[in-house]
């Protein structure tokens, strides 16, 4: 067993890459939608790392539009192919990140057509898909689980691959504080910056930067943040809505309220925050944050969506108010 993962699975997945290090064989990566740094990272870095032991014919993909915020530009974008150009019935299928097949959108097929499929994932709600599925629950990040993988194959992790596999890891531990924290994750992380990557100027542009017209929007949406201190059964929930219209007064685009719930979450009288961010009339992507107390992936899930216990999401349909109402439900 390495990480939950059995000694079995682990050879399986070995055996299956080195199986496509061969001319011709057309290997698909693939992440969830809406890609955050911990999907897109570990896709490029174990991209990265097959090309290295000399695995060509590789695409990279995620559903929807091919658009990746800026903060999140890495090494390797190049690999990313439209969803639609996706190899129809690759030799290997390698999904990242993704919990469920519905987060794979129309790539989800592929997992029917693909000879092999391997999944990697650190959900708790990971769904079981993919024909292997190394799923660690206590994983801080999936790049955890790919590095592991890489590390197994024999993959030296140069400047490029670290620095996607580092923005995967300080992108979903919020640089190195949530609790799955562990040693395992440091020593990783000692051995990317080992590689000389440059940790300062990556934090900057991730974490540090964002354009004035954000500043101003995140101090609007914040201050009709409202803390309902009986939600959660008297934890308290604390709840900001961010509307298409504050993003257009502020002319920002959508991916700038990623970092958001960072802000809502601070609230030290509430256990549960909730950001409501709108996508359409009556469509908003939803951020849950727990401090321990409740296992929000549970409300999330019961609504649709996924996540881990202390921070998870759902595409909420109606009104904001009819969203937290439901979100509010779930947590009585
Ligand atoms: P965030 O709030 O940062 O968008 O997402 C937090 C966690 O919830 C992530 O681990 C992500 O995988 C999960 N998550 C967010 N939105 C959704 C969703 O719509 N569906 C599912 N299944 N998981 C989601
Ligand atoms: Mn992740």
């Amino acid at each position: 067993m390495s990480g939950g993962i059995a000694e079995r699975d682990w050879a399986e997945a070995v055996a299956a890459i080195k199986a496509v290090i061969r001319p011709g064989a057309q290997v698909l990566l693939a992440c969830h939608v809406n890609p955050d740094g911990d999907a897109l990272g570990s896709m490029l870095g174990f991209a990265q790392g097959l090309q290295q032991l000399g695995v060509t014919g590789l695409q990279c993909s995620f559903p929807g539009p091919l658009n990746v915020p800026e903060p999140l530009h890495m090494p390797a974008m190049d690999l990313l192919i439209p969803e639609e150009k996706a190899y129809e019935a690759p030799d290997l299928l390698v999904t990242f990140d993704a919990a469920s097949i519905s987060r794979l959108g129309a790539l989800a097929r592929r997992l029917d057509t693909a000879a092999m499929s391997i999944v990697l994932d650190h959900h708790a709600s990971n769904s079981g898909f993919g024909k292997l599925s190394l799923v660690d629950p206590d994983a801080a990040a999936t790049a955890v689980v790919a590095a592991r993988l890489l590390e197994r194959l024999g993959v030296a992790f140069d400047p490029a691959i670290a620095e996607c596999l580092y923005i995967a890891l300080v992108t979903d531990t919020g640089s190195f504080k949530f609790d799955l924290t562990t040693p395992e994750v440091h020593e990783l992380a000692a051995r990317l910056v080992g590689s000389g990557i440059r940790v300062g100027e990556i934090s900057r542009r991730i974490f540090d930067t964002r354009p004035f017209g954000a500043v101003k929007l995140f101090g609007e949406v914040l201050g009709r943040a409202t803390l309902d201190p009986a939600a959660a059964k008297g934890g308290g929930m604390v709840t900001a809505v961010a509307t298409l219209d504050d993003l257009a007064k502020h002319n920002q685009p959508g991916y700038v309220l990623e970092a958001l719930i960072d802000s809502v979450r601070c609230t030290a009288e509430a256990d549960v925050a909730c950001l409501l961010k709108q996508v359409a009339v009556n469509e908003w992507a939803v951020s849950l944050r727990s401090k321990g107390g409740v296992d929000v992936s549970a409300v999330a899930v019961a609504l649709g969506g996924g996540g881990h216990r202390l921070a998870a999401g759902f595409t909420g349909r109606g009104s904001a108010g009819e969203v937290i109402e439901a979100v509010r439900a779930h947590l009585a």
